[in-house]
């Protein structure tokens, strides 16, 4: 592949390392940010190898490869490329505490039948994002899924009517019932349903572990097992599930592990 025929966001990638190896190492790039809840892409040679604290990584065969730290990762890790082991210092974040109150009780503490229901619906969000495709969507960068005021922010601590819950694993993008959701990047629609928590709600899969998910639909334009580009439309912002107004609740995994998906997007 010559560099002409690259995306824009690709050439991108490949022109800006923000970490190199010394001179006598083999050349790779990284994008994106050794932090807490950071999602960093990185490029070697093809046939490359690579692995984070011992863990081979999925590498494309053009030498793409995703990685990313969870909300509350340790001080450091270490990336191993092509034989070349370098420690990364993981900067800590602070993170917020939120209060929200109002909530029905049924939706802070639910029955029986609730709880099963959750649990099934957890078993199945598990399993998509498990999913470890060849895609390489993930190294297009992020677009923003929607326009709207930021009304919550990744690993805030939400205390919902007094008590506290799992951290916040996503952004919210508040904004009117129909604003348009678009496809963060290119991939496949790994699950489109109701959830109870998330209402209709979507995945998609971009490669190498990479997951996007879009919350509290109003309407879904997509199917299950459908391919979908960067940009393009595939819902409606609505307010189902347990909302206080309607938004887009919009996470980022790498595998299980959440990231923050604000310091990446792009445009
Ligand atoms: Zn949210």
């Amino acid at each position: 592949m010559t560099p002409d025929r690259l995306s824009p966001s690709r050439r991108a990638l490949l022109a800006t390392p923000l970490l190199a190896l010394p001179a006598r190492a083999q050349p790779f790039g990284l994008r994106g940010t050794p932090q807490q809840g950071g999602f960093l892409i990185g490029r070697t040679l093809p046939g490359g190898r690579a692995a984070l604290d011992g863990q081979a990584l999925r590498v494309s065969p053009e030498g793409l490869f995703a990685f990313g730290f969870g909300r509350d990762h340790g001080p450091r890790a270490t990336l191993t490329v092509n034989g070349q082991p370098q420690t990364l210092e993981v900067a800590r974040r602070q993170w917020d505490v939120q209060h929200i109150t109002g909530l029905p009780p049924a939706q802070v503490t639910p029955d029986a039948a609730t709880l099963e229901r959750i649990r099934v619906e957890r078993e199945r969000l598990a399993a998509v994002r498990a999913v470890d495709s060849a895609r390489t969507g993930f190294a297009e960068g992020l677009a923003w899924p929607a326009r709207g005021r930021i009304s919550g922010v990744f690993g805030s601590q939400r205390v919902l009517n007094g008590q506290s819950r799992q951290p916040h694993y996503g952004l919210d993008v508040a904004g009117p019932v129909g604003t348009p959701i678009l496809a963060a990047a290119s991939g496949q629609v790994t699950l489109a349903a109701e959830f109870h928590f998330f209402g209709r709600l979507v995945v998609l899969d971009h490669g190498h572990g990479v997951n996007t998910l879009y919350a509290h639909l109003n309407a879904i334009h997509v199917r299950e097992g459908q391919a979908v580009t960067r940009g393009e439309r595939i819902a409606d912002m609505g307010a189902t599930g347990r909302v206080t107004g309607p938004h887009l609740h919009f996470s980022l995994s790498w595998y299980r592990v959440w990231l923050d998906p604000q310091p990446v997007l792009e445009g």
